[in-house]
């Protein structure tokens, strides 16, 4: 079967790394800034990096419709971190004119691990990847405080302060995550993207 083609949006955050990870998981992965770059693909990838910044540049470079018709269409979407805060319906403690994609029925809080703890690293079971818990890497990272009934919730924090926390989720074709698996060389997870945008395409 021939590799997928998977976009990761690229107009802030850490989308080479995406792009490493994707490649190494058996995609054939692009930086997308475009619509007709969006067309090209069978997958989207919305990276880490700061929500408010990624919803005025979805503005300026002309991407809300055509990647909201995407999503209406089935494509598979993955978003870490900031990209969590893009796919969700709701979002606590967000600035008021940011705007995401309204792909998973969720509320996240935003910079929800509080400032004493702006960033940590904890092991995360993910309900679906097999060979134990994830090294989970959290930088100023949401949390998932309530899903609807159409979201599968895939992993949750196990240990400290933030034990119980919704930390990943899906729903059919669209995957969030408020950890950044592209940062720790660990593939499990954009292997499991990756399956899934083959299943879906
Ligand atoms: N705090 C950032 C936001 O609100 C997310 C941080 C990240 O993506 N590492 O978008």
């Amino acid at each position: 079967m021939t590799a997928p083609v998977i976009g990761v949006l690229a107009l802030q955050g850490d989308v080479r790394e995406h792009v490493t990870a994707l490649t190494g998981a058996g995609a054939r992965a692009h930086p997308v800034r475009r619509p007709t770059e969006l067309d090209a693909v069978d997958g989207l990838v919305i990276p880490g990096g700061e929500s408010t910044t990624i919803s005025k540049l979805v503005d300026i470079f002309e991407m809300r419709e055509p990647i909201d018709k995407r999503i209406a269409a089935g494509l598979p979407v993955y978003g870490s971190c900031a990209g969590m805060i893009m796919l969700a319906t709701e979002v606590l403690d967000g600035r008021p004119d940011q705007r995401g994609f309204d792909g998973i029925e969720m509320t996240v809080r935003r910079n929800a691990f509080g400032r004493q703890v702006d960033s940590f690293e904890a092991p995360v079971e993910i309900s679906g990847v097999p060979g134990g818990p994830l090294h989970a890497v959290f930088i100023r990272a949401p949390w998932v405080e309530r899903v609807g009934a159409t979201v599968e919730v895939l992993g949750t924090v196990t240990d400290g302060p933030a034990a119980g926390r919704i930390v990943a989720v899906r729903r059919d074709n669209l995957l969030a995550t408020s950890f950044h698996p592209e940062l720790t060389g660990d593939l499990r997870l954009h292997a499991y993207f990756v399956d899934l945008v083959r299943t879906a395409t």
